[in-house]
C-alpha cells in the first residue's frame, strides 16, 4: 500500500491508500485534491474514512461519493449524515492493499476515531495528535483526550503518525518555550522548518519521534496533561 498526503485547505492533509489500481481517502476536507489525484493516477475511488465531524475533514465526502460511487464510512454517534458504515471502537475495515483498525479516541471532540495498521505500521488520528502537538480539546474534555494518547503511546514506536494537519513547526515553537534546553526539540524545529522551505509535508513523523518531542504525549499525569493543554490554548 502507498500512502500519499494531499495538502488541503489551509493547512489540512488528505491521505491517499493506494494499491492495485484502488484508492481510500481519510478525511476529505474538500474534494479538488482527490479528484486531481483520481485523474492523474486513474485511481478508482473505493472508499471514504472520516475521523471527526468537523466540516474541514468531511465537506469533500458527499460530492466524492456523488462522482464516484465509493462507501463513506466514519464514528457511530458523530452525527455526520450520509455514512454507509457506522464504525465503532475495534471494528475492522478493507482498504485498498490491506485493512485498517478503528481505535476510539476522543477528547478533540466527543466522538472521534483514528484508523491503524499494524501492517504498514501507519495511523490515521485526525485531530487527536499532531506532530508535537495534539488537538485542542473542543466538545470534551482533557481526561478524556489524555485517555486517547495513552492508548496512542502503546502502539510500536515505528508506527508513523499520519496527523490531520500541518502544525508541527508551531507545535515545535511552543515545545522550544517550554523546554528551551531540549536538544531534540531544537533539532526536530530545525527539520521542520528545512522541511516546510522546500514545500514538503513534515508528515508523517514516527510515534518514536514524537515520544521524544510531544510534551502532550511524554506528559507522566492527568494534571501535568491538562496544565499544559490549557497553556499552549493561551500560548
Ligand atoms: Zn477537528
Amino acid at each position: 500500500m502507498e500512502i500519499e498526503p494531499l495538502p488541503a485547505l489551509d493547512d489540512n492533509y488528505i491521505y491517499a491508500l493506494i494499491a492495485n489500481g484502488d484508492a481510500a481517502v481519510v478525511d476529505p476536507g474538500t474534494p479538488a485534491p482527490v479528484e486531481a489525484l483520481l485523474r492523474r493516477r486513474s485511481l478508482r475511488l473505493q472508499t471514504i474514512l472520516l475521523t471527526h465531524a468537523h466540516g474541514d475533514h468531511i465537506m469533500g465526502a458527499a460530492p466524492l461519493r456523488a462522482q464516484t460511487g465509493c462507501s463513506v464510512v466514519g464514528p457511530a454517534g458523530s452525527g455526520i449524515p450520509g455514512l454507509d458504515r457506522e464504525m465503532r471502537d475495534g471494528e475492522r475495515i478493507a482498504v485498498p492493499g490491506g485493512e485498517l483498525l478503528a481505535l476510539a479516541t476522543p477528547g478533540h471532540l466527543a466522538v472521534h476515531l483514528s484508523y491503524y495498521s499494524a501492517a504498514q505500521a501507519a495511523l490515521f488520528c485526525g485531530d487527536t495528535l499532531f506532530g508535537a502537538g495534539c488537538g485542542r480539546i473542543i466538545q470534551s474534555n482533557a481526561a478524556t483526550l489524555w485517555q486517547s494518547l495513552q492508548k496512542l503511546r502503546a502502539l510500536p514506536p515505528a508506527t508513523r503518525i499520519y496527523c490531520g494537519h500541518e502544525y508541527t513547526i508551531d507545535n515545535l515553537e511552543f515545545a522550544q518555550h517550554e523546554e528551551p534546553k531540549n536538544a531534540a526539540i531544537a533539532e526536530r524545529l530545525d527539520q521542520a522548518r528545512a522541511c516546510r522551505e522546500r514545500g514538503a509535508p513534515t508528515v508523517p513523523s514516527t510515534l518514536a519521534e514524537e515520544m521524544r518531542t510531544n510534551l502532550f504525549l511524554r506528559a507522566e499525569s492527568l494534571a501535568a496533561f491538562a496544565a499544559l493543554r490549557a497553556r499552549k490554548d493561551q500560548w
